[in-house]
C-alpha cells in the first residue's frame, strides 16, 4: 500500500511531500512544496520530483542525519571532523532533480525519512510490526516467506512449510518458536479484556 508523508512548515502549508509507492522495493520520492531555494538551472521545482532508490536512498538519510545533527556535509563526504555547518547542501536522487537542502529543513524532514525509508526497504508487513498502528494487525510474520501476515488473527496460522524448514518469526526475541510469537500476540491483543475480567472477578470478591 503506497503512503505519503508530509512534514515541514504546519498542517496546512507542509514543506515536503515524501511518497513510498511500492513499499518494499528500495524507492522513495521527494517533493519540495515551497520555492525555498531556485534549482541549479535558476527555474523553480517543477514536476521533475527526484527518486531515491538503492545506495542514493541510504544516502539521503545520511545527508539528512548529518545535517540535522549539524555535522558537515561538504561534497557529501562525512568529514573526519564533525564541524556545524549549516550551509544547504546540493543532494542528488537517483532521478529528478538536484536541489539544495538547508539544516532547518533537514530537522523537518528527518523523522519522517526514517519511516518512509523503513518502509521502502522493509515493506508494509515489517514496517507495521516495527511502527505499530493500533488498526492493523501485528500477528507474527515469517522473516523469510511473509507468510502469517493478513489482517485477522486466524492469518497467525503459520504454513507448514516454514516449520518445517525452521522459518521464524520477524520482529521477536532470539529463538521464539512460532507458538510463543502467537501466544505473545494474543497475550497482547487479550490484555485490556484479561484485565477487566480481573477487576470484575476483585470487585464480586469484594462484595
Ligand atoms: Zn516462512
Amino acid at each position: 500500500m503506497a503512503m505519503t508523508f508530509y512534514t515541514g512548515g504546519d498542517r496546512d502549508r507542509p514543506t515536503f511531500e515524501i511518497s513510498v509507492d511500492d513499499p518494499g522495493h528500495g524507492r522513495v520520492s521527494l517533493r519540495r512544496l515551497d520555492d525555498r531555494y531556485p534549482d541549479d538551472d535558476g527555474n523553480q521545482w517543477g514536476d521533475d520530483a527526484p527518486l531515491f532508490a538503492g545506495p542514493e536512498l541510504g544516502n539521503l538519510l545520511r545527508i539528512v542525519t548529518n545535517l540535522a545533527g549539524g555535522h558537515d556535509e561538504r561534497g557529501g563526504v562525512p568529514s573526519p571532523v564533525f564541524v556545524v555547518s549549516s550551509a544547504p547542501v546540493a543532494v542528488r536522487g537517483t532521478t529528478g532533480r538536484r536541489f539544495m537542502l538547508g539544516r532547518p529543513e533537514a530537522l523537518e524532514l528527518l523523522p519522517a525519512l526514517t519511516r518512509a525509508v523503513i518502509l521502502a526497504t522493509a515493506g508494509q508487513d515489517r514496517y507495521e510490526r516495527v511502527m505499530p498502528n493500533d488498526a492493523i494487525s501485528q500477528a507474527p510474520v515469517c522473516v523469510y516467506c511473509g507468510e502469517g501476515a493478513g489482517d485477522s488473527d486466524e492469518a497467525s496460522t503459520i504454513s507448514g512449510w516454514c516449520l518445517e524448514h525452521g522459518h521464524t518469526p520477524f520482529g521477536t526475541r532470539p529463538f521464539v518458536s512460532w507458538d510463543q510469537a502467537r501466544a505473545d500476540y494474543a497475550r497482547a491483543h487479550t490484555d485490556v479484556t484479561w484485565s477487566n475480567i480481573q477487576h470484575e472477578q476483585d470487585r464480586d470478591a469484594d462484595k
